[in-house]
């Protein structure tokens, strides 16, 4: 829902070149690192906390309060930790912002670092994506060529090191403390919390983990204001932020609207459903957040309305499907990529999800038989909750909600097969 305050986030991916530094400062890039940088740290960060911003990777903590957990005592060098291992199904926001407008994040990189007193600041970036690893490389380069990055960054006497690090293509590494063991040379498994980062993060120094988009939102605050961040979205969830529309419906794509803004308004923009049909059920945040339905077309896409549904907003992944879908085989898909990318590390993950995809199995193939409901919902009950980290309970919201929602399509054992919605797909199968 654009309005006389955004687009932000995205207002320059359709110019020629945003990517270059040049096309970046026509357009008032690192004019906040100016002003950041003429103010103290404690400012800085004091603004980011007025504005309300918080984290847009899914959880939703609040940025500035995560930031003030850095102690200040603390003698070891601080980290800043740019997650930008994008990988939950249906999430495509921080992937096109680094391609389209790299030194947005970079720019946000700097400030943020220069807010938490941090001299080493990592943007670690699924390992897959190469033309936007080599993108934000350049982008780093440029930015240390101008004098934003590196030593005594514009006269001010602050320094600070951006290393753009290439992770090597796994889920978990997604998750904080996985993406942190990585970086340090380990294989991504996550690690206990608390200690949480921002206390004992990398090489168990205090560590500032933030989404792409987060940091990415940190320019525009500093240069408009925390009042200005503030006056769009809701009561507690501030902000501007961007959707990402996938599914059947006619305009795929990334959306920027306020914080609040409902599915039924993302539609309009996207053009709505494909022609002749209707939209069955949706993820408000990607594959991991529990399933809605038409009814739910309404609320408000903030941290709060989708908590009242009994779902997350999560990182505003909206996938779409219509009536053409088997929500069976639609479960049993996301399943098996919960159970590939699981790591291993805990039990109720790694043969939980195993268990579910076999029974998911009998599903799809009509051959569930009475009682496997309640054995999925058993399953499902051991998992969620018992696990190390969220990726358990992000695996097993989506089957739990599919059941809630279409209870039936599941005792019926009735999805439709494959083969009659996709005939072409039939060579595939057998
Ligand atoms: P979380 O709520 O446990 O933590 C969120 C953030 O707040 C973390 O950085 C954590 O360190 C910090 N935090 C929380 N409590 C703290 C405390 N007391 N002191 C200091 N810091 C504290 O959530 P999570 O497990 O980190 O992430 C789960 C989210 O990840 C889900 O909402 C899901 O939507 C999202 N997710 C995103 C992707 C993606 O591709 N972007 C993929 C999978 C999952």
């Amino acid at each position: 829902m654009t309005d006389e305050l955004t687009p932000v986030l995205t207002a320059n991916w359709a110019d020629e070149r945003a990517w270059k530094l040049t096309n970046y400062e026509r357009r008032g890039g690192y004019q906040a690192l100016r002003k950041a940088l003429s103010t103290t740290p404690a400012d800085v960060m004091e603004l980011v906390k007025d504005s309300g911003l918080r984290g847009r990777g899914g959880a939703g903590f609040p940025t500035g309060m995560k930031w003030s957990f850095v102690p200040k005592d603390n003698p070891n060098p601080k980290y800043l930790v740019v997650n930008a291992d994008e990988s939950e199904p249906g999430t495509c926001k921080d992937m096109p912002l680094m391609m389209a407008s790299p030194h947005t994040l970079v720019e946000g990189v700097i400030i943020a670092s220069y807010a938490i007193g941090c001299r080493y600041a990592f943007i670690y970036c699924r390992g897959e994506v190469l033309h936007i690893i080599r993108r934000l490389q350049q982008a780093v380069r440029e930015a240390y060529s101008a004098g934003y990055a590196g030593k005594n960054i514009l006269g001010s006497g602050y320094d600070v090191e951006v290393v753009v690090h290439a992770g090597a293509g796994a889920y978990i590494c997604g998750e904080e403390t996985a993406l942190l063991d990585s970086l340090e040379g380990r294989r991504g498994q996550p690690r206990l919390r608390p200690p949480f980062p921002a206390v004992a993060g990398l090489y168990a120094s205090p560590t500032v983990v933030n989404n792409v988009e987060t940091i990415a939102s940190v320019p525009s605050i500093i240069d408009r204001g925390a009042a200005w961040f503030a006056s769009m979205g809701t009561e507690k969830s501030k902000g501007m932020t961007i959707y990402s529309l996938s599914g059947h419906v006619k305009r795929p794509g990334q959306f920027e609207a306020p914080l609040g803004v409902t599915l039924r308004q993302l539609l309009e923009l996207s053009g709505g459903m494909r022609e002749g049909h209707e939209l069955k059920f949706w993820t408000p945040g990607g594959s991991s957040t529990p399933i809605l339905t038409a009814e739910h077309l309404d609320l408000p896409l903030d941290y709060e309305g989708m908590a009242a549904a009994g779902t997350m907003l999560g990182t505003k992944a909206l996938q779409c499907f219509d009536e053409t879908t088997s929500v069976v085989r639609t479960t049993l898909r996301w399943i098996e990529f919960y159970k590939h990318e699981s790591c291993g590390k805990c039990t109720p993950c790694r043969e939980g999800n195993w268990w579910l995809v076999q029974l998911l199995k009998k599903f799809e193939a009509g051959q569930a038989q009475q009682g496997d409901v309640e054995k999925l919902l058993d399953i499902a009950d051991d998992i969620g909750g018992r696990s190390f980290c969220a990726l358990a309970d992000g695996a097993v919201a989506c089957l739990t909600s599919a059941i809630k929602h279409f209870r039936d399509e599941f005792e019926q054992g009735m999805h439709i097969p494959a083969w009659e919605l996709f005939p072409y797909e039939r060579s595939a199968l057998f």
